[in-house]
């Protein structure tokens, strides 16, 4: 769909397909891969690192490594004990930091609470850190400029710019509010939306009148993990909102039984009603992160390589 002005007249918002913009960004990827493996006989290789249990993670590891396979990206993968120690998964990362067939290395968060995330992040060598934790990556997206070039920069902030910049005519000069301040999304996202040119306000849970300071936004970035909090009132008309938030709900099936749905961070059908464009849950920032966790991996595989990178961020 073409890009647009911001503030559009009241209708219904556009949607701002995801899954189709996901499927491009992979197909790119293939298409690099394949240049990759004919000109260079690399194979882009992601190693995959998941710790316990948690049925999320599960659902997120399997989806990454079946889409690697479709972009023709290898995959190593590792499930280990939650009760394994923080020195033998230290001990993998850095086998795996040394392994030249390895471009990408990812370690699922959250791990168990014996570990020390940071220290098993920081451990991972920074041309390896796909996911962009790094504290070397995130400082090379904080200075921005030809220093974000080198950087990794984390796939959730990274897919839903992708998806803005696809959409919006000109971001320069933009009201963002990014609601929520993780290292994950919050921050690297308000980081993304200034090297734009945005006017960048960040909120989170102790922030006052934060109805009104959201309903100043041309760009809204809901990243909090609260169902569906935010409705048609927060927003300014002809709004955009990138809807981040993953959230699982309890629901009455229309048989009587009980079941559950994913929800964003935004009443979807209230911001409708005011937006000019909205991505829905699932379908929209959720296939970005896997995209660009394969784009970031071939980046790597490239800059191993010798060669400059396939695209730009
Ligand atoms: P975190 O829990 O780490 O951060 C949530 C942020 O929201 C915090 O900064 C918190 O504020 C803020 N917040 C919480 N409650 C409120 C409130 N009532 N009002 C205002 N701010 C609030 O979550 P993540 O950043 O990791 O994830 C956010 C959401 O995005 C989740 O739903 C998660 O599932 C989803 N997600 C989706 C991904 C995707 O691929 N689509 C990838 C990663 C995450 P404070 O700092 O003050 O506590």
């Amino acid at each position: 769909m073409a890009k647009r002005a911001i503030r559009g007249e009241a209708k219904m918002a556009d949607i701002i397909d995801g899954k189709a913009f996901a499927a491009k960004i992979r197909a790119e990827v293939k298409n690099d891969t394949e240049k990759l493996i004919n000109e260079k006989q690399v194979n882009p290789c992601l190693a995959v690192v998941l710790v316990g249990e948690n049925p999320a993670s599960k659902v997120y590891v399997g989806q990454k490594s079946k889409m690697a396979a479709e972009c023709n990206i290898k995959t190593k993968d590792f499930k280990l004990d939650s009760s394994i120690a923080q020195e033998t998964l230290l001990k993998l990362v850095d086998e795996l930091n040394n392994d030249s067939s390895v471009h990408g290395i990812l370690v699922q968060l959250p791990l168990p609470k014996q570990i020390d995330e940071r220290k098993v992040i920081d451990t991972i060598t920074v041309e390896k850190d796909v996911d962009g934790f790094h504290a070397i990556n995130a400082g090379r997206l904080s200075i921005g400029g030809a220093m974000l070039k080198k950087a990794f920069i984390p796939c959730t902030p990274l897919g839903s710019l992708l998806l803005l910049k696809d959409r919006v005519e000109d971001l320069r000069g933009k009201n963002a509010v990014v609601i929520g301040r993780s290292n994950i999304v919050g921050k690297p996202m308000s980081q993304l939306l200034i090297e734009e040119s945005c006017t960048v306000t960040v909120v989170h849970s102790k922030t006052k009148n934060i109805e009104q300071v959201c309903a100043q936004a041309d760009i809204i970035i809901a990243a909090i993990g609260r169902a569906e909090m935010i409705d048609a009132n927060w927003l300014k008309e002809g709004a955009v909102v990138i809807d981040v938030g993953i959230n699982r709900i309890s629901i009455k099936k229309e048989d009587g039984s009980e079941g559950s749905k994913i929800v964003g961070d935004v009443d979807f059908e209230s911001a409708s009603t005011k937006a000019s464009m909205i991505t829905p849950v699932p379908g929209g920032v959720g296939p970005m992160t896997i995209a660009c966790l394969l784009r970031n991996t071939v980046t790597s595989a490239y800059r191993f390589a010798g060669l400059d990178d396939p695209r730009e961020n």
